[in-house]
């Protein structure tokens, strides 16, 4: 067996697992984060939506669902509550229920898968872990739950995003940071339109290989960032944070994090909730009754759980200005490292049309070769959808191995 065929590998399935069908919470054009603080707000006083989305400064981030679930039962501790029914056992769910268990209120959680984590879910490839949703520790130094990782003890290894290794089929690939800014400059965060009709008039009038290089900004750092393509991508996409410079890795997987942050919870496993409904008395979920219901099902699968007497016309409102970008990931394990190194091990690969374009050089911090590739929004109709988890791998390590021969091509 060829050194570049990987020995193990897992393939992630956001896109159409049924309690997440898709990666993160993106704004729309026409949207804002304001639109996200305010599905965050109460609802009579009974009910309330918490998780990544309704975080006005770190949604889509682990740390940012974990302070939604913690600000959402601190409303329910300030409102006076006794009993609190929560749903979702992902980072906001666990953020809510902890504090309102630490705070001695009567609290479960209900789960519908038969894990706890949502987007952060630590798996075995071959015999080192590999995280298949959230892996970095982002905004590292002003991160909660890195802090608490720290006080753990848990080891943790930094990703450098700013210098990554980068290859393209057809030679180098251009000044992508010094692109990605003129992208930049184009944009008013006030401008309501698309990205696509702000910044594509500017690209098609690039000379050629200007436009090639732009082309490869918005294909990883815009599309593959959010999910989503240029269309649904509002100027906030150049605000709200994503990879940073101090970014770390958990070597041993999210699953400790969310191990500690579980102990001692009342959690109902294979629990999916169909109907919540509340009145002046209470909340009901699915015949259980308690004083509020905090809710951190993700936004994509809301629709998936009958609301009584149903959100309000501001909620519903701000709702239909998010939506959520497509992501998967693949994990490889080879049994030596043959690619080239890059020390900060970042690694970017501008096919045409993108490919798996993101690479995430986990050896150094695991102790053995393992790769993490990331995919986004059509390149998933295009090279995940309708094929078996060996195909996507196999397709996967291929794509790394173009990159890695183009990367030693290219690199001096
Ligand atoms: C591929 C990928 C990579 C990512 N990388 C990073 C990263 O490196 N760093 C980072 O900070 N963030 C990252 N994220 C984002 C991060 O995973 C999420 O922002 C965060 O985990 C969301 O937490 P949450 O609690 O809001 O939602 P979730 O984790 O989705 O939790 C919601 C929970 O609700 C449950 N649920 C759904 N429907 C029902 C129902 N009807 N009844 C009961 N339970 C239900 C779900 O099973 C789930 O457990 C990544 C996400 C993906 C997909």
């Amino acid at each position: 067996m060829s050194e570049r065929t990987p020995v193990a590998w897992s393939v992630s399935h956001w896109c159409d697992d049924p309690y997440s069908n898709g990666a993160w919470s993106v704004v729309l054009p026409g949207g804002s984060p304001a639109d996200r603080i305010q599905i965050g707000q109460p609802i009579d006083d009974r009910f309330i939506l918490a998780g990544e989305a309704t975080h006005g400064t770190q949604a889509a981030m682990t740390h940012g669902a974990w302070e939604t679930g913690v600000a959402a039962a601190k409303w329910a501790i300030t409102d006076g509550a006794r009993s609190v029914i929560v749903v979702g056992a992902g980072f906001a769910g666990l953020g809510a229920a902890r504090t309102l268990h630490d705070a001695g209120l009567d609290v479960i959680v209900l789960e519908a898968r038969e894990r706890i984590g949502g987007r952060a879910n630590t798996v075995d490839v071959g015999d080192v872990r590999a995280d298949m949703g959230a892996a970095w520790l982002q905004q590292f130094p002003r991160n909660g739950l890195a802090r608490r990782a720290e006080q753990l003890g848990l080891q943790l290894h930094r990703t450098t995003f700013d210098t990554p290794l980068t290859a393209a089929p057809d030679g180098p690939a251009g000044d992508i940071a010094a692109a990605l800014e003129r992208l930049r400059s184009l944009v008013d965060i006030s401008d309501r339109r698309s990205l696509a009709s702000i910044l594509l008039p500017h690209v098609d009038a690039l000379p050629s290989a200007d436009r090639r290089t732009a082309q490869f900004a918005i294909d990883l750092d815009l599309i593959l960032e959010s999910g989503v393509r240029l269309e649904q991508m509002s100027a906030w996409a150049f605000i709200e944070p994503g990879v940073g410079a101090d970014d770390h890795f958990l070597p041993n997987g999210y699953v400790d994090l969310l191990t500690d942050a579980a102990q001692g919870l009342d959690i109902r496993l294979g629990t999916a909730v169909k109907r919540i409904s509340w009145n002046a008395d209470g909340v009901t979920v699915d015949g259980q009754r308690a004083d509020r219901c905090i809710c951190t099902i993700p936004i994509a699968v809301l629709d998936s759980v009958k609301l009584q007497p149903g959100l309000p016309a501001e909620h519903t409102a701000a709702l239909a200005r998010l939506t959520t970008g497509r992501v998967e990931k693949v994990a490889l394990r080879f049994s030596t490292r043959w690619w080239p190194v890059a020390p900060g091990g970042y690694l970017r690969w501008y096919d045409t049309p993108p490919a798996w374009g993101e690479w995430l050089d986990l050896t150094d911090g695991v102790g053995a070769p393992v790769v993490a590739g990331l995919i986004a929004d059509a390149a998933i109709d295009r090279h995940h959808l309708g094929r078996t988890d060996d195909e996507i791998a196999h397709a996967a390590a291929a794509a790394f191995a173009q990159w890695a021969d183009a990367a030693r091509r290219t690199t001096p």
